[in-house]
């Protein structure tokens, strides 16, 4: 697929991206298939990443990153992608985890934990929901309560993406339970922590390479310094943090929609019906004419959002916007991508088969899209007309 030129991303990036691209094809595209079947990626690759600079590249090397900048990470995102796959967690454990870390801990807990995360040595994961609660934060049960120079927690999580594995999880805790959402507040734990400990492997219909598990929290004891900025201001944080992870759900979704796009005109130009190329029907070239417009346009909107986060000028409602519109153009193109490949597109060693069903989480986490569509709407329909 031609490609508008991107102005975001200067030589040093595309020889990052070049060595990111190798790095997918030889050491992960390969075992993706035994990945799948295993419920997640070995530690090993975590350490092959941090090895290469793939991991947490935005960090300064102040605080033990490669002191890079936000670009290279979403490059590692956008080559995960390009390959389907969805195994290595890179990209939350970068984007998402280490900068809550990174922006609110202590320096002592940042120089403890940030080099490791860098490294591939320690694997981060975010845990806000529960099993009563996902969309509506302010309504989790997970308590901290202060003892001495602790803090004590109890409660349960659920659907923690790299939960199985995770050395080090920001865990969202109500520390003012009647206070709603002003009395939420978020910790480090750390796996080794007594107390801590995970459930079983959840079994989803697609991510499968992707772990997922239940965490425990029994009593688990952190010491004051584990408290990420201030008490209680937990949710103003993960607001301001979610931009970021929802500009990442962009990213990811509009690679993936590529990748699936650019399988299916390769298909379509191979599989013969009626004496001609299935490329050749004149449906066929008017769906992928109408998917690559659509490419081009979230491709444009999916860099104008990047360089206004670069800048500092991505809000909540922005970001909101572009996760609810790459996600469901995702979930547009995998499915006009999956039936231009017929009976073969519902067979499961077909990537157009798993792009379509990794893609359907994209409409749901990191904010559903009706969740998405009452932020915008709360901008839209809430102030005085212009
Ligand atoms: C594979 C996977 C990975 C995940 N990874 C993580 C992770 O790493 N960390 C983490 O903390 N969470 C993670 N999640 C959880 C995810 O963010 C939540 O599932 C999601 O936010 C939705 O919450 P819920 O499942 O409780 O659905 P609910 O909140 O129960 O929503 C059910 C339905 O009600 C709708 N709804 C809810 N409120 C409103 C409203 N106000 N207006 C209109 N409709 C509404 C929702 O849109 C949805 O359609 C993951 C989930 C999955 C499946």
């Amino acid at each position: 697929m031609p490609h508008a030129s991107r102005p975001l991303f200067g030589p040093e990036h595309q020889s990052f991206r070049d060595q990111v691209r190798r790095f997918c094809e030889r050491e992960i595209a390969p075992h993706h298939t035994d990945w799948e079947a295993a419920h997640g990626v070995p530690r090993e690759l975590w350490r092959r990443a941090g090895e290469l600079g793939l991991l947490c590249a935005w960090l300064p090397e102040a605080d033990g990153g490669p002191g890079a900048d936000l670009l290279y990470d979403l490059i590692v995102c956008e080559e995960l992608g390009r390959i389907g796959a969805t195994g290595p967690g890179f990209p939350l454990h970068s984007v998402i985890v280490a900068p809550y870390i990174a922006h609110h801990g202590t320096p002592a807990l940042k120089a403890r934990l940030l080099p490791g995360m860098a490294s591939g040595e320690r694997i981060g994961a975010i845990a806000m929901t529960e099993p009563g609660t996902g969309s509506d934060l302010a309504r989790i049960r997970t308590r901290a309560e202060r003892d001495g120079d602790h803090w004590v927690i109890h409660g349960q999580k659920t659907f923690i993406t790299n939960g199985h594995h995770a050395d080090v999880v920001v865990v969202a805790c109500k520390t003012e339970p009647e206070r709603g959402a002003r009395g939420v507040s978020l910790f480090v734990v750390t796996a080794d922590t007594p107390g801590f400990s995970r459930g079983r492997q959840l079994h989803k219909i697609g991510q499968h390479a992707q772990d997922t598990a239940e965490l425990f929290f029994d009593g688990v004891r952190v010491p004051a310094d584990h408290q990420l900025g201030e008490a209680n201001q937990g949710f103003r944080y993960l607001m301001r943090e979610l931009a970021q992870e929802r500009l990442l759900v962009s990213v990811q979704c509009q690679a993936r929609a590529e990748a699936a796009f650019e399988g299916t005109v390769r298909y379509t130009q191979q599989r013969q019906a009626f004496g001609q190329r299935v490329a050749d029907f004149q449906n066929t070239r008017f769906q992928l004419a109408g998917l690559w417009a659509e490419l081009q346009a979230g491709r444009a909107y999916c860099d104008q959002l990047i360089a206004r986060h670069l800048d500092g000028g991505l809000d909540a409602v922005d970001a909101s916007a572009g996760k609810l519109w790459h996600s469901e153009l995702l979930g547009r193109v995998t499915d006009t991508c999956l039936q231009l490949h017929g009976g073969y597109g519902y067979m499961a060693e077909y990537p157009i088969a798993r792009a379509y069903v990794d893609a359907r989480i994209e409409r749901i986490y990191a904010g559903t899209s009706e969740i998405m569509k009452e932020v915008i709407a709360r901008a839209v329909c809430d102030q005085p007309a212009p």
